[in-house]
């Protein structure tokens, strides 16, 4: 199986590998810092050997395969130099990140058997919640926000940890979420959350969408 240096350390940019399989246009290396889509997490861009990854998954047994724009241009055997678009990784480790955190914050708000979540998603501009909640959320928007801000502003580590093939993570002492993602080291460095948008999607449900500061 693939070794998952993003699990290692989330913070690593450069990395070298193995090329142990080529499947049409997708390598599989022996160890990889490139994060495959998965758990609402867009996959990694970057380079391989200065080749562009078009694409990142995960097959049924573990493994990482990386789609590149020249496959012809490596072999079975090959020690490559990877290279992750940290800015946008960054910025997804910020989201990702920002979204754990946001749900203590509804839970201290809107209390935690009052709301559920049924969907949910994050790209490098946004994180989305799909709530069911049965009032309006607007009238706690400036308290969501608040809280929020407050939390990264006193900081707390975000923990990680194995239970068997259970990867767990918590920040400080509140809720322990299974999660396969990417995240930063410290809520701090998430920032301020800049806008908070509610609006109605039918059916008692509602959609948050948060954005980050800078
Ligand atoms: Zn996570």
């Amino acid at each position: 199986m693939t070794k998952k240096l993003y699990y290692e350390d989330a913070y690593l940019k450069e990395a070298k590998a193995k090329v142990v399989e080529i499947k049409d246009n997708a390598l599989l290396l022996d160890q990889t810092i490139f994060y495959p889509t998965g758990g609402g997490q867009p996959h990694d861009r970057g380079t391989i050997n200065g080749v562009h990854v078009l694409d990142v998954y995960k097959d049924e047994e573990g493994n990482v395969w990386h789609v590149v724009e020249e496959p012809e241009k490596f072999r079975i055997g090959d020690e490559v130099e990877l290279k992750i678009d940290w800015d946008y990784r960054y910025k997804l480790m910020r989201i990702h990140t920002a979204m754990h955190l946001l749900d203590h914050v509804l839970n201290e708000v809107l209390g935690k058997d009052k709301w559920q979540l049924y969907g949910s998603g994050m790209s490098v501009e946004k994180g989305r919640y799909d709530i069911l909640y049965p009032e309006n959320v607007n009238k706690y928007k400036e308290q969501i926000i608040e809280r929020f801000n407050k939390y990264v502003d006193e900081g707390g580590e975000v923990k990680i940890w194995w239970e068997g093939e259970k990867r767990l993570t918590q920040i400080r002492d509140f809720e322990v979420l299974p999660c396969g993602g990417t995240h930063v080291k410290d809520i701090r460095e998430i920032g301020h959350i800049k806008k908070l948008k509610r609006s109605s999607i039918g059916k008692g449900k509602q959609r948050l969408e948060i954005w980050l500061e800078d």
